[in-house]
């Protein structure tokens, strides 16, 4: 990005044709929809056949704890599974049983390759294929998958963004198999891959993915977590691990529709396009009956995903035409993550069987609800203890107190890094727009907990209060026993029953990012707590009253960072102010955050990440900031340029032609000022754009994409938009909102 200039120019009229043939191919598609879906309900049941029972599905494409027990040699499956669930360090003389015991496994289904899969700081996933066959001399050949071929790969890692770690070291990379997270066959049409999950890191041993730091991040807080767990008097849990549930909004637009935005195919969202009569003001969609057509999608991909381990749970509508939310149940976080990735990739790909083109963009409509990812975050135990279930009495429940008193200090004194977690280019246009959380970062806990809370920190201990079933007037039902907190949608970071759920996640972002600066924060808040704990057992103390004593001590120090009013609120901005929680509005904001010395104190402290792998990190999220908004810019320039522009004109020729009164021309009046107006926003976008500062992965560089490049678009975008509602429809080269939102 940093040379290319804009190309566009509104001189150019070599597209003119192009205007009129677009608007024809729109049209036609339109007639289209709906008489000749892709796949037809008919199609969908054929290849349903015998495909009657589920739990038959689920896994049957996952080297699983079964498959292991199965195949594997006992001695070697017992070191395998004490490696992944107690993390003793691998036995490499078991690797190559375990090698040829997969290849054989992946060959019965069909599969050639294998791949060392990983997450680059790219946000997607990475893979490389090698193929098991391999010549032998005299034209035989062998099926080779050997121990060290499992364990370690080696990558070039000079294609991926390292953020200047390849510039210091050498640009080598390895992938190195991670056993916790099950191998599994991605099938194709003409066979499958064995897919190995791997960690991406340098020579030097710099993380140069999402997957290392969240493993160190989940070690972190395993440690600090079973430092507490021993102070309560539990001798028997050996290890704590942080859980996911990641939920995923997305929508769906007709592909041949998709295909006439230029936009859409680039940038992922609309650049231009103005609002539709009707929206989602009626509220008419949400959790409304799911359209014939999605729902054979969404059988499909449920299918596809079950039987590669992805443990699907529900599947609705969500609040904007054409969104729905997909949500898994949890799982560790490692693997959950793993799942989410490919939860993205098959959103995609089932999505176009069926005719759909998945957005996955944060906001790929203004003016109508974007689309987050909310990470359901809790901690459990070896022994399956949730550390944030409240129990019956949860004011009396000290251990879950304290477990919560972490996340308060940890949220108050770090919501600026985990409100970095979820910056993007995307998700800058969604955070504080339509039902979506503010950049403010706040907790809530609500009902119960939100008294327990609020009573501490006026000083009091609560001698606990027992949940009363709640009582809803139909005596004849079952009792239904209430949740501790009650609901806030508004919330960023709400406690919801027996988990937090971080709300402002983007709808594209790999979750393994907030993942991991939400386990260090709260690491280093439970070291903190386990020190203070620890000294005051030493020192002879009560242990309750001590742990009495933090709990008030710390909710009094951090109560600003809770709240349970309305958090879209213009009065909660004031108040949030007024208590001196940060508002970081945008990424360019936010950026800064990451290499400050308290983020470099804490990351290096819990050793999840280096000074070198933070400041790689900035380099690579101003980098990839930048060069989002570079190319909507030069995306928006050719679109206005060379398809708007002409429509217009065209339109023009007409009007002029057609108007015989005043009033009449006074349209033309109203036309060319549009026009102008295009032109001028057109030639200020590309002035702005010229005058960029070059080296993109500073931070001028953002701050300038996100105060001058975007103010500018935007009043391209108003120019476009003015036009979109007086040109002649049959000339507008652009499928509209109401035909992408609304035609399923
Ligand atoms: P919601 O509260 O949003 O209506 P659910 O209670 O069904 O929805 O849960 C939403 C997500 O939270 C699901 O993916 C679910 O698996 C996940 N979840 C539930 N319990 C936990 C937990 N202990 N840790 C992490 N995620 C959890
Ligand atoms: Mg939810």
């Amino acid at each position: 990005m940093e040379t290319g200039k804009p190309q566009q120019s509104l001189q150019k009229n070599s597209k003119e044709s192009d205007t009129t043939m677009n608007a024809n191919i729109r049209r036609e598609t339109m007639v289209s929809i709906g008489s000749s879906s892709l796949n037809t309900p008919q199609k969908h049941e054929k290849r349903q056949k015998g495909k009657k029972d589920l739990s038959f599905l689920f896994g049957n494409l996952v080297f699983n704890e079964r498959i292991q027990r199965q195949r594997l040699p006992i001695t070697v499956f017992r070191s395998l599974q004490r490696t992944i669930k107690q993390g003793t360090p691998l036995d490499p003389t078991i690797a190559e049983t375990i090698a040829s015991t997969m290849r054989d496994w992946a060959i019965e289904h069909g599969v050639t390759h294998f791949t060392h899969w990983f997450q680059p700081m790219t946000g997607s996933t990475a893979e490389k294929h090698d193929c098991f066959i391999t010549p032998l001399e005299g034209g035989e050949s062998l099926s080779k998958f050997s121990g060290l071929e499992l364990i370690r790969g080696e990558s070039d890692a000079s294609s991926f963004p390292s953020g200047g770690l390849r510039a210091t070291f050498e640009a080598r990379g390895y992938t190195a198999w991670d056993p916790t997270s099950p191998a599994f066959i991605l099938r194709h049409p003409n066979g499958g891959t064995l897919v190995i999950p791997t960690i991406f890191v340098s020579w030097t041993g710099d993380a140069l993915d999402k997957r290392t730091p969240l493993r160190r991040s989940n070690r972190a807080i395993g440690q600090q977590a079973i430092r507490i767990l021993r102070l309560f008097g539990n001798t028997t849990a050996t290890r704590v691990d942080s859980t996911l549930g990641a939920e995923q909004e997305y929508f769906l637009v007709d592909r041949r529709l998709a295909a006439l935005r230029p936009d859409l195919m680039v940038t992922g969202r609309t650049l231009f396009g103005a609002r539709p009569p009707k929206g989602q003001e009626l509220d008419d969609n949400y959790f409304g009956s799911i359209p014939e057509r999605v729902l054979a999608f969404m059988t499909e991909l449920e299918q596809e995903l079950l039987m590669i381990g992805v443990p699907v749970k529900t599947r609705h509508n969500e609040a904007a035409p054409g969104q729905f939310e997909f949500a898994p149940m949890f799982e560790k976080a490692i693997i959950a993550t793993d799942h989410q990735m490919l939860v993205m990739q098959f959103l995609k790909t089932v999505a176009a069987r069926h005719g759909f083109t998945c957005l996955l963009h944060e906001k790929p409509f203004a003016g109508v609800n974007g689309s987050g990812k909310h990470n359901n975050w809790s901690l459990t135990t070896d022994e399956g203890d949730n550390l944030f279930d409240p129990g019956a009495t949860p004011g009396s429940n000290a251990q879950f107190l304290i477990f919560c008193a972490a996340v308060i200090r940890a949220v108050h004194k770090y919501g600026d890094l985990l409100r970095f977690s979820v910056s993007s280019a995307g998700n800058d246009l969604r955070l504080g727009g339509n039902e979506a959380p503010p950049a403010i970062i706040s907790i809530f806990f609500g009902g119960v907990l939100d008294d327990i809370f609020k009573e501490i920190a006026s000083g009091k201990f609560t001698s606990g209060v027992p949940l009363d079933p709640l009582d809803f007037g139909l005596p004849e039902l079952p009792p239904l026993a209430r949740d501790s907190g009650d609901r806030n949608r508004t919330s960023p970071f709400a406690f919801t029953g027996n988990k937090f759920e971080f709300r402002a996640l983007g709808s594209s972002e790999n979750p393994a990012t907030s993942t991991t600066f939400l386990n260090t924060i709260v690491a280093e808040s439970l070291s903190y707590i386990a020190d203070r704990l620890e000294k005051a057992v030493a020192d002879g103390e009560n242990f309750k009253t001590a742990v009495q004593n933090l709990i008030v001590e710390i909710v009094k120090k951090h109560k600003k960072i809770l709240f349970d009013g309305d958090c879209y609120s213009e009065d909660w901005k004031k108040e949030a102010v007024r208590r001196k929680l940060p508002n970081l509005a945008t990424t360019a904001d936010c950026l800064p955050v990451l290499i400050s010395p308290a983020s470099i104190d804490l990351f290096t402290r819990m050793r999840v990440y280096t000074e070198t792998e933070l400041r790689s990190r900035f380099e690579i999220s101003t980098e990839n900031y930048t060069t989002i908004v570079g190319i909507e810019t030069l995306s928006a320039l050719e679109i206005s340029g060379t398809m708007i522009l002409q429509a217009a004109l065209k339109y023009k020729k007409d009007l002029q032609q057609a108007a015989t009164t005043l009033i009449q021309k006074s349209l033309l009046e109203e036309l060319d000022d549009c026009i102008d107006d295009l032109v001028i926003q057109h030639r200020n976008v590309r002035e702005v754009y010229m005058h960029r500062p070059q080296n993109n992965r500073t931070i001028e560089a953002a701050e300038y994409s996100c105060h001058t490049i975007r103010p500018a678009l935007e009043k391209l975008r108003d120019a476009v938009d003015h036009l979109e509602e007086i040109v002649d429809d049959a000339y507008w080269p652009l499928p509209t909102y109401t035909e992408l939102l609304f035609s399923r």
